[in-house]
């Protein structure tokens, strides 16, 4: 059996949903893809206890009504993402861990224009995952989020260059590349150099623009990792189990290393 397991649903510029499981918690991130699609993934990865919705663009809420309509379970969010959906739900506060049976979910500001837009680390006693999938820059208290990470998704969301020359309207190349938009290929980079340890074993890239990038572009700046990069696709991509470190936490590590 898998302990842990992450499933994209969905993953880009249009739409966005994924499930996460550790042990007997499973819950869904994001829910913008439609209400049937998310319905058939969670019929096959199994009942989920919680929705956590990380901001309120479409691409990320479009199928959220029918979702919890159809399987009455809990949303979690910012308050101020739960005052502007208007759904009800429970308030992840930033930086304060919330527990869910097996989980701990915590929540961190990040910088993107919806209000109230958080990244998530999600923690058992043997496993860490930072996700983060729509910000315009990171800073040292997202890095101190993702510190001694074993999974990290993060958006590659464009490559500069393809951004520039490509068909947007200057406006919303602006956006896009702007502080409170979406990572390029090299900002997401810089942020996994900073944060990555040899602990980290997978990494996702995910918010890829299908118009402004990738994912063989995406893929080849990562080259040279000493990770498994996977990508995210619209129609998913990324299905895998990591492995559980034997490694509780960073203080039992530096332990083992004397
Ligand atoms: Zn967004
Ligand atoms: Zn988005």
């Amino acid at each position: 059996m898998n302990d842990i397991r992450l499933k994209c649903i969905a993953s880009g510029s249009s739409a966005n949903a994924w499930l996460f499981k550790a042990w007997e918690t499973r819950i869904l991130i994001d829910a913008g893809a439609s209400g049937c699609r998310i319905l058939d993934a969670v019929e096959e990865f199994g009942p989920i206890d919680a929705i956590v919705v990380t901001h309120t663009h479409s691409d990320h809420i479009k199928g959220l009504a029918k979702v919890m309509e159809t399987l009455k379970v809990p949303l979690l969010a910012s308050l101020p993402t739960l005052k502007h959906l208007e759904l009800g739900g429970v308030e992840l506060k930033t930086n304060k861990a919330h527990t869910l049976k097996d989980l701990d979910i915590r929540a961190f500001r990040v910088s993107h224009d919806a209000v109230g837009t958080i990244g998530l680390r999600l923690s058992t006693t043997r496993f860490s995952m930072g996700f983060i999938t729509d910000t315009g820059v990171f800073n040292s208290s997202m890095a101190k989020s993702c510190a001694d990470l074993d999974t990290l998704v993060i958006e590659s969301n464009h490559d500069a260059e393809m951004l520039m020359r490509g068909p947007y309207p200057q406006t919303l190349k602006r956006r896009i590349a702007g502080p409170k938009g979406h990572l390029s290929n090299a900002q997401a980079l810089a942020f996994v150099n900073h944060v990555a340890t040899p602990r980290l074993t997978n990494l996702v890239l995910a918010h890829l623009s299908e118009t402004n990038n990738s994912p063989e572009v995406a893929r080849a700046t990562f080259a040279g990792l000493e990770t498994t990069v996977h990508v995210a696709t619209p129609d998913g991509g990324v299905d895998f189990s990591p492995e559980i470190s034997n490694i509780q936490d960073s203080s039992e590590r530096q332990l083992s290393l004397i």
